[in-house]
């Protein structure tokens, strides 16, 4: 760990996060002989939480069946083709990607034609559970099988990204597979060999192996040398830029329901730090969210074209298209009739739900009643629905540090990045909400695919963050602004958390990193003001909702998320300086005023916010037709410290609850940007909203969403 710098910051994503390279490898050390006669499935799964997850395996296996599009412009090196495709496993969470060439000795009948290649993908057990917790009984015997269905998740999405790119892959997994997988264990170098089966040297057996065959030829990685050991010291303190031993000793050390990171040392508060005047807030149409409106023509025709494929014309975002919404209808399913007797105890469950979240891949999960206020009014069709869920456990997912390292945040990985979050979230929400219903009580997973519920105001209530200046965005004091989050809403007996106040109130109101690096100046450089009953940065969704369905020079944009100072790696193996700022953040609060500029400054002085372009490791491709691509053009953007912060060049445009369309609404209800501005004469501050409420109880009439149905025919 360094002072300035993340221990990682000179490792490639495609090296993943243990140091195989400090192993001794070489052909010498390739298997011999076939490890297994047949494939072996996994033992049956016989708890509630294993079928569950053999549920969603199915799902995921089920996602092999598009065709390989025409080859296009992807690269022919077949070092760039390992980096990408390594590059993306370990960007997805595996434990492990290693590519080999197949020969006759890992196929258990006739190769398959053309397939001269395997991919192999480790995925490891999750997070120990302590005994004297709901969750480890829950999990008891599951390991393997959630293991593989985080195995399928990914390795189907790689299998989508190499038939996009105009090749074949052939997906095996145990008890499907067509070559033998603990062989290509070794062959692809992630393990070495044991008594009881391959063993990767740093996680042991604790993992599920699948791969990919294929004719998309890649460099291949060299067997390990079966003697090869790494001293225990230098792994402590991390090789080659590694997670270091050290890092991985302080997660085991912590509670499961605590999760990765010490929220149980940020200050909790009884209400969130902006305000709420929860009465007024008024429940919209999913008809009236700017991506919808943008589906329903309502921001042009380029718009309406766009919107479709915008978040998927890389690849690899178009791979993970097919198991994001294979798992759309199981968000919710009939409940047991029996309710569990063991689930009676409020607090209990949560701690139970937080653990196994963690041990699921969340990176950090808290709990919150629901507000009726949250719940959208109408579903996409008019449909009303109606709140029916107590609480909601809201999780969220790390978009992953190193990759937004080495992007602009609107080039051609940015759209990757949210799906990332979305896919991983909609699987763990999903087989939780799964589970509970198996145990009696009603639970729905509420994607980003499909939800019913607006989760930032749950992100709030929840306690994992405040609301920032990029404005419809909660921030997290250990994982920033880089985040997607996934709720699960339920009527189990649950423990709530509180709200939290880390000062982020004062970062942003002394920060406009965010604003300035907007490419289309969404973000506000002004005050807070109340906009439908929040206390907010109020941005113009229309332009950012514009600009990221229609970046011409990438795939989406998360650019504010990617510049934000507190977008940063504070675990051990993050820059001294930065751990040290996060903890002066959470536990010296009053010294914000003298640090915050400090720390902006010297955010913009040591250059964060820049890309670092070791961790570039995809491709700049765009699907065109069916066809990948490569781009007219590319945002390379760094920072731009000239950029004018006055705001004068910008206003805001308010597009309040009145002004939405009808929640049936089928034909184009445009937006007028100019109305839009020209409403900032009703937007109050919070003082003037206080002043309102003292002399009369009326909501505002901009405050009153159209509810009569126009049942508009298609
Ligand atoms: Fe601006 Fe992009 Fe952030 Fe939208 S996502 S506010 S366009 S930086
Ligand atoms: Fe707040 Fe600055 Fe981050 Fe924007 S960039 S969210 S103002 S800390």
């Amino acid at each position: 760990m360094g002072l300035l710098h993340d221990q990682g910051v000179l490792r490639g994503v495609e090296a993943g996060p243990y140091p195989l390279e400090a192993l001794a490898a070489g052909p010498q050390f390739a298997p011999a002989t076939r490890l297994s006669a047949h494939s072996e499935p996994l033992p049956e799964a016989t708890s509630e939480l294993g079928l569950a997850a053999v549920r969603y395996q199915n799902i995921f296996a089920s996602c092999t069946t598009q065709n390989s599009a025409p080859r296009g412009d992807g690269s022919g090196d077949p070092a760039v083709r390992a980096r990408e495709l390594k590059g993306a496993g370990y960007y997805l969470d595996a434990a492990g990607v290693g590519i080999c060439a197949l020969s006759p000795l890992h196929w258990y009948g006739s190769p398959e034609a053309g397939h001269s290649h395997a991919v192999v993908i480790l995925a490891a057990h999750g997070a120990a559970i302590e005994a004297d917790n709901l969750a480890a009984g829950w999990v008891s015997g599951a390991q393997d099988h959630i293991a593989l269905m985080r195995a399928l998740e990914i390795s189907t999405s790689l299998l989508g990204h190499i038939r996009a790119l105009g090749f074949d892959a052939t997906l095996h997994y145990p008890g499907a597979s067509t070559v033998c997988l603990p062989t290509l264990c070794l062959s692809a170098g992630l393990c070495q060999p044991h008594a009881d089966g391959p063993r990767h040297p740093f996680i042991g057996h604790d993992f599920v192996a699948v791969a990919l065959t294929t004719d998309y030829a890649m460099a291949v990685d060299l067997p390990l040398d079966p003697a090869a050991r790494v001293a225990a010291r230098r792994y402590r303190a991390g090789i080659n830029g590694a997670l270091s031993g050290r890092e991985i000793e302080r997660r085991k050390r912590r509670p499961s329901h605590l999760s990765r990171y010490p929220m149980e040392t940020v200050r909790r508060v009884d209400q969130p730090t902006t305000a709420i005047f929860a009465d007024e807030i008024p429940r919209v149409p999913k008809r009236a969210e700017f991506f919808m409106r943008a589906r329903k023509g309502d921001l042009g025709a380029k718009a309406q074209r766009e919107v479709a494929r915008f978040a998927f014309k890389h690849p690899l975002t178009d791979g993970m298209m097919y198991p994001l919404r294979a798992m759309v209808p199981h968000q919710d399913g009939p409940i047991a009739a029996q309710q569990s007797p063991d689930l009676a105890d409020a607090a209990q469950n949560s701690r139970a739900l937080k653990s196994l979240s963690y041990h699921l891949g969340a990176d950090l999960t808290g709990i919150c009643e629901l507000p009726d206020y949250a719940w959208y009014s109408h579903g996409p069709d008019g449909s009303v629905i109606e709140p029916r869920h107590k609480y909601a456990v809201v999780m969220l997912i790390d978009q992953g540090y190193d990759t937004m390292e080495g992007a602009s945040g609107d080039d051609w990985i940015s759209g990757c990045q949210s799906m990332r979050g979305y896919i991983r979230g909609a699987e763990i929400a999903g087989l939780m909400a799964d589970f509970i219903r198996s145990q009696g009580y009603p639970a729905r997973a509420q994607t980003n695919a499909d939800s019913e519920v607006l989760q930032i105001p749950l992100v709030l209530l929840a306690g994992l963050g405040e609301l920032s200046r990029i404005g419809e965005l909660v921030l997290n004091p250990f994982v920033g602004p880089r985040f997607k989050s996934v709720v699960l809403t339920t009527n189990l007996p649950l423990e709530v958390d509180q709200p939290i106040d880390f000062g982020l109130q004062t970062f942003c109101g002394n920060c406009l990193k965010c604003a300035r690096e907007c490419p289309v100046n969404a973000i506000p450089f002004g005050d807070k003001v109340v906009f439908n009953g929040y206390e907010i940065w109020k941005p113009d969704v229309e332009r950012c909702t514009r600009y990221r369905v229609t970046n011409p020079r990438g795939s989406a944009c998360g650019r504010c998320m990617k510049t934000c100072p507190l977008n940063k790696v504070v675990t051990n193996d993050g820059a001294l300086l930065h751990r040290m700022g996060t903890w002066l953040g959470i536990h010296a609060r009053w010294l914000k005023p003298v640090l915050v500029p400090i720390a902006v400054w010297l955010d913009d002085k040591l250059g964060y916010g820049k890309r670092n372009p070791v961790k570039r490791w995809w491709q700049d491709l765009e699907l065109i037709d069916g066809v990948a691509r490569k781009p007219a053009a590319t945002n390379e953007r760094d920072l731009d410290l000239s950029a004018d912060t006055s705001g004068a060049k910008s206003p805001v445009g308010y597009y309040f609850a009145a002004d939405m369309p009808a929640p049936d609404n089928r034909q184009a209800h445009p937006a007028n940007h100019r109305a839009a501005i020209e409403r900032a004469v009703l937007v109050e501050t919070v003082a003037e909203a206080r002043q309102r409420r003292k002399l009369s109880a009326k909501v505002p009439t901009h405050y009153i969403p159209v509810t009569e149905l126009t049942s508009e025919p298609e």
